[in-house]
């Protein structure tokens, strides 16, 4: 007689939809095996039957071998009694008991659809909305759990008989793939007028015309609407820019094809993979000469005067939808595609609301009747030191979990910081950290932030017990956190400061638990003494830190004035540095000589000056004495500017001071002495840029070299806003690593404020343990 053995196996991670019962169903028929595989609330679970050796080897290629968009996270099993049972069945979803399992982000379309799509023989030939099991929208378009069509928001398209085939059919492509559709079924798009009037023709086709024509087209995507237009025809997309009211910022772009991408940019390995990965993010790629004739000034206008042509940095991102891919095909040539939405306003998702609020910009709309469930902005990188570097994580990356290290004692929501929001929850060793929120300035974005976190304490099944929030006490975020009503009401409120934040989001991001010195670099967060740091050298751990070295404070002569106008912190270090003797022939004195004076005299009265020692607010003083921006349109332009302008070449540096211990303090009042002398002397921007930098750079490995020194850890972490500065996260790495420390970078989570939110949640885990 054969032995048979019956395992009951439970598999975590993100499995589902994501194909996974199907590849166990073919799995098991493959291995003749008996048993039955189904989705619950913490996943999936399976039971199995027949030789102990083929069960074994079942089991063991769970793990090994999954589906390409699965996680498998942990694989539990335990015997059971065998029964006999020799086939094998797909079980429905279970409801009820606690919600574990874990939701996919949306994923670009896969190969095999395309094939359909362009395939005249295929019931899906030329269809906006084909998609299966390895692809389509996934978050976006979930309302709740478990992941079923009828928790999502395709639970309005009744399913043809051909796709309810296809969907009950376990050897099929889209066995139990919930947005299963065709054109039969599914969601339809429809071309509309400025006013909301169907227009007449194919959609597509019209579309096509009208972006040819050099018309602006609203386009509703995965996550929210964007705005259109040919990217090579400049009254296009300067007609965009003025209906957007963005002055400067770059737009990104969208090409069919890796070809496509590489024709505009200079692609590497990395940037390729990242190009190409089922995430689809906008890669920050560099501009080659060529580009200028198919890319118009107007996408990337800063600073533009200024550069070789063609030495520009440029959004590049493929096309992730079907209906991005019709499009394309059609023009043939690249399109910029930028969130839709008006000035500093969250991108429009909801149809009547992108109607109402683009209807000045765009002179068409191309829509569907899929509804989008949660706003979701295209995500941002660029490749560093051959590795990713997240600028904003959003569509295609969230609600993916980040591991942690070490398990929470209790749930914890952490309400992220100001800027760039995010928000994240975080509950057993898993940290979900939201898409992007935008800068919580305003209503609008306050809702997002308070629907979203509802929305994944459903979809997580968490209630938190302990809130992490900032300590500037001006933050909707934070005065959200400390008036929490309901459930939460009594959850713990741990306060955390936002450089130690930065820190240890870091560590979190490396799957570190410190100690380690944090070079924390940013534009502002509060400190403990009610000034406003960011220009921080601290040695921490994920419970506490301690300050060992800053940059020097200098007043921001009208508060949040001198942020928009970088000339203002140019006023206030020149003070500090030429002892209130600051050389008339400057031009930066020279181009705003108006109002120099009653600035200077903010300043040094204390008036309406906060004392801050802040990198961001240094970068943006050396830049506005190197005459590169007095004023900026949006966050970081005069940073980003002069770092594009810095010569490569240029190996040389400013001297500098770093004095006093426990905390010693940098000088950076020095620097921009050094800059305004070589910029007096004559030398070429580019070169007072580089060396600029390399100088930072060089603070940087200095100031940890005498943490070091004084009985400090030997692994440096690098966060903070600054630090999506290349030139200088690069220089400052390769020293660090020179004089033996080892770097920790980001890989997962922006060094900007888009990842305070997980450093406070584990700051806030790390000192829920200790209670
Ligand atoms: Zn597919
Ligand atoms: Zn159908």
């Amino acid at each position: 007689m054969i032995t048979r053995v019956r395992s009951v196996i439970r598999v975590e991670g993100v499995v589902q939809g994501v194909g996974f019962r199907p590849f166990v169903y073919g799995l098991a028929v493959r291995l003749g095996l008996g048993g039955l595989v189904g989705n619950d609330e913490r996943g999936v679970f399976i039971e199995v039957e027949g030789a102990p050796a083929l069960v074994a080897e079942f089991t063991a290629a769970l793990s090994a071998s999954p589906p390409p968009l699965a996680t498998v996270e942990r694989v539990s099993a335990r015997p059971a009694q065998a029964t006999g049972e020799t086939r094998f069945a797909i079980a429905g979803s279970a409801g009820g008991g606690p919600r574990r399992t874990l939701v996919s982000p949306d994923v670009a379309t896969c190969d095999d659809c395309l094939r359909e799509m362009d395939d005249p023989a295929d019931r899906r030939y030329g269809y906006a909305f084909v998609n299966c099991t390895n692809c389509g929208p996934r978050f976006t378009i979930v309302r709740d759990v478990p992941y079923d069509r009828p928790n999502t928001t395709m639970a309005g398209f009744a399913m043809c008989a051909g796709c309810a085939r296809e969907y009950h059919d376990p050897a099929d492509r889209r066995f139990h793939a919930q947005p299963v559709c065709c054109p039969a079924c599914g969601p339809r798009l429809r071309l509309l007028g400025p006013a909301g009037g169907p227009l007449p023709g194919g959609p597509v086709e019209e579309a096509v015309r009208l972006l040819r024509g050099g018309g602006v087209l609203a386009v509703k995507g995965l996550g929210g609407y964007h705005l259109a237009a040919l990217a090579s025809c400049e009254p296009a997309v300067a007609a965009l820019r003025s209906g957007k009211r963005r002055r400067e910022k770059p737009f990104a772009v969208m090409v069919t094809d890796l070809a496509a991408a590489r024709l505009l940019c200079e692609v590497d390995e990395a940037e390729e993979r990242l190009l190409t990965s089922g995430a689809r993010p906008i890669v920050l790629l560099r501009g080659r000469a060529e580009s200028a004739r198919l890319v118009a000034p107007s996408v990337t206008p800063s600073g533009a005067s200024r550069r070789r042509p063609g030495d520009r940095w440029l959004g590049v991102m493929l096309p992730y939808t079907p209906l991005h891919h019709l499009l394309l095909r059609g023009l043939d040539a690249p399109m910029v595609l930028t969130s839709g939405n008006v000035s500093d306003e969250p991108i429009a998702y909801r149809d009547e609301d992108a109607l109402a609020r683009l209807g000045g910009v765009a002179d068409a709309f191309l829509v569907h009747d899929r509804p989008i469930h949660t706003r979701t902005d295209d995500s941002v990188v660029r490749v560093l030191r051959g590795r990713e570097l997240p600028l904003r994580r959003s569509r295609g990356y969230a609600p993916r979990p980040l591991p942690l290290a070490r398990a929470l004692p209790r749930p914890v929501l952490a309400c992220g910081a100001e800027l760039k929001h995010t928000f994240c929850v975080a509950r057993d060793a898993h940290a979900f950290v939201s898409h992007h929120i935008g800068d919580l300035e305003n209503y609008e974005t306050f809702r997002s932030f308070t629907e979203g976190v509802g929305h994944f304490l459903r979809l997580f099944d968490v209630v938190p017990e302990v809130v992490a929030h900032d300590l500037h006490p001006e933050y909707l975020s934070t005065k959200y956190a400390l008036a929490l009503e309901g459930p939460l009401a009594g959850a713990r409120p741990v306060a955390v400061q936002h450089h130690h934040a930065h820190v240890a989001s870091c560590l979190a991001d490396n799957g570190a638990p410190g100690p380690v010195i944090g070079v924390a670099f940013d534009g502002l967060g509060y400190g403990p003494d009610a000034t406003l740091w960011g220009g921080e050298f601290l040695v921490a751990d994920l419970v506490s830190f301690e300050r060992a070295g800053h940059l020097a404070t200098v007043p921001m002569p009208g508060g949040a004035a001198a942020v928009r106008q970088p000339w203002r912190m140019a006023a206030a270090y020149l003070d500090t540095a030429y002892g209130g003797a600051v050389p008339g022939d400057l031009d930066v004195v020279r181009r705003n000589a108006e109002s120099w004076e009653g600035v200077l005299a903010l300043g040094r009265r204390g008036v309406n000056a906060p004392l801050t020692s802040s990198a961001g607010r240094l970068f943006d003083a050396a830049a506005s004495v190197a005459g590169v921006r007095d004023v900026i349109g949006y966050e970081g332009q005069a940073a980003i500017e002069w770092e594009s302008l810095a010569d490569p070449a240029e190996t040389g540096r400013y001297g500098f001071r770093l004095t006093g211990s426990a905390p010693f303090v940098v000088h950076g009042a020095d620097l921009v002495a050094a800059v305004a002398e070589d910029v007096r002397a004559g030398t070429e921007t580019g070169v007072v840029s580089a060396r600029f930098h390399n100088t930072v750079a060089r603070i940087v490995a200095e100031g940890c070299a005498r943490v070091r020194r004084a009985g400090g850890p030997s692994t440096v972490a690098l966060s903070g806003g600054v630090f999506q500065n290349a030139l200088l996260l690069v220089r400052a790495a390769a020293l660090l690593e020179e004089d033996g420390f080892h770097v920790l970078t980001h890989g997962r989570v922006p060094p900007n404020d888009g990842g305070v939110s997980l450093g406070q949640a584990v700051v806030a885990g790390a000192r829920d343990a200790r209670r």
